[in-house]
């Protein structure tokens, strides 16, 4: 008997995961929370056309990008899914996306619902995770208290959660955002799981069954 059907999960494809919810939820801050905690959850840097934030820096946080630049990307199929977003434009580029997964590392985007459908469309395996408030005037307050926004681009803001919090059925799973360690904690059990899926062992169960009868 051979030896080369080890049962070895990190020499498997990298799973893609996918965080969604409406702004303000605090996707961000669980990323860059679950960053600083796993050494092998890669994270996915989008492009966007809006303008940066204080404090955030290009190639960390998002690609900066103009308008035409990101038109190119889009035109050189540069991009796994892209939309547009309380008016700028934001997208994944796929190159990355795809080596990391083939080196056996979990990635994961955090993306609008739009965009995640259409991620979904290309990996029906990924794992799609909703993040959600802990009621709607605790976002609207933390949208509000980031202090970044005018009221206008606020009052997007809560009519695009509205309409992101209208497609999350097609997640599959929630995750309730009032505490950011929680949070975290949750999407690694939901890693872990996903990594002990019965897909992912059943091949490699039929290959010993051929060697063994
Ligand atoms: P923000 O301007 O607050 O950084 O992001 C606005 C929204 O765009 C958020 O819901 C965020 O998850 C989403 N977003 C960030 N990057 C991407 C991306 O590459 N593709 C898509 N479809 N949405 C993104």
């Amino acid at each position: 008997m051979t030896n080369k059907g080890f049962l070895s999960a990190e020499k498997d494809r990298g799973i893609l995961m996918v965080l969604s919810g409406p702004s303000g939820v605090g996707k961000g801050t669980v990323c860059a929370a679950l960053r600083q905690r796993s050494t092998n959850l890669v994270y996915s840097v989008s492009a966007t056309t809006r303008a940066p934030r204080a404090g955030e820096v290009d190639g960390v946080n998002y690609f900066f990008k103009t308008k035409e630049q990101f038109q190119n990307m889009i035109a050189e199929g540069e991009l796994l899914e892209w939309a547009e977003y309380v008016g700028n434009y934001y997208g994944t580029p796929r190159s990355f996306v795809e080596e990391t997964l083939n080196a056996g590392n979990d990635i994961i985007l955090e993306i609008e619902v739009q965009g995640a459908l259409k991620v979904k469309q290309q990996f029906s395996e990924g794992v799609f995770i909703f993040l959600l408030p802990p009621s709607l005037e605790e976002l609207q307050c933390r949208i509000e208290n980031r202090g970044t926004e005018t009221a206008e681009a606020i009052r997007r803001r809560m009519q695009a959660a509205a309409e992101e919090i209208a497609m999350s059925e097609h997640y599959d799973y929630f995750i309730v955002n009032d505490h950011v360690d929680l949070a975290c904690d949750r999407i690694q059990a939901i890693r872990t799981a996903e990594h002990c899926r019965k897909e992912r062992y059943i091949p490699k169960l039929k290959h010993w069954m051929q060697e063994v009868l």
